[in-house]
C-alpha cells in the first residue's frame, strides 16, 4: 500500500509504502505547542518505508526521558509533518493531519493526559494513559 500525504503549502511530500503501525493522541505539553491547544494525532511508521520531498526543518530537544527527538516542520507554511526519536531509527511518526487519507488511519489509545488541561476533550472511547506508551515495536 502507499500511503501519501504533506504539509499545507504542498512544499514537503512524503510518501509511506507500508502499512501504519498503530496511532495514537498525545497530550504531552510539547505537543499541546504543537496543536495549538489541542492533543497531536501520530501515526508510527517503518522509517525505511518514508520518502521525502521538499524541505523540512527539524526542532531538536531533549525528552524527560534523556531522548534526542526530532520535530520535523515545514519552513514556509509551519505545518509539522514528523516526529522522530534518536533511540528509536527505525520508527518515525506522522502528524495524522497531515495525511492525503485521514481515514486510513484511527487512534488506539490517548497518552500523557496528566498533562492535558481541565477543559481537554479526551476521547472515552479509547484507552487512556496517564504517561507515555510502551514502543510500538
Ligand atoms: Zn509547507
Ligand atoms: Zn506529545
Amino acid at each position: 500500500m502507499e500511503i501519501t500525504g504533506g504539509c499545507l503549502c504542498r512544499a514537503a511530500r512524503y510518501r509511506i509504502n507500508a502499512a501504519p503501525i498503530v496511532t495514537r493522541v498525545c497530550w504531552c505539553r510539547l505537543c499541546q505547542y504543537i496543536g495549538a491547544g489541542s492533543a497531536t494525532v501520530n501515526t508510527c511508521f517503518a522509517s525505511d518505508a518514508l520518502v521525502v520531498s521538499g524541505e523540512l526543518r527539524d526542532y531538536r530537544s531533549i525528552a524527560d526521558s534523556g531522548n534526542v527527538m526530532h520535530r520535523r516542520f515545514c519552513p514556509t507554511c509551519g505545518t509539522h509533518v514528523f516526529s522522530a526519536a534518536d533511540a528509536r531509527p527505525h520508527r518515525i511518526f506522522v502528524r495524522s493531519g497531515t495525511l492525503d487519507d485521514r481515514e486510513i488511519v484511527k487512534p488506539a489509545v490517548t497518552i500523557w493526559s496528566s498533562q492535558a488541561p481541565s477543559w481537554a476533550c479526551v476521547d472515552g472511547r479509547i484507552p487512556c494513559l496517564e504517561g507515555q506508551a510502551p514502543p510500538a515495536g
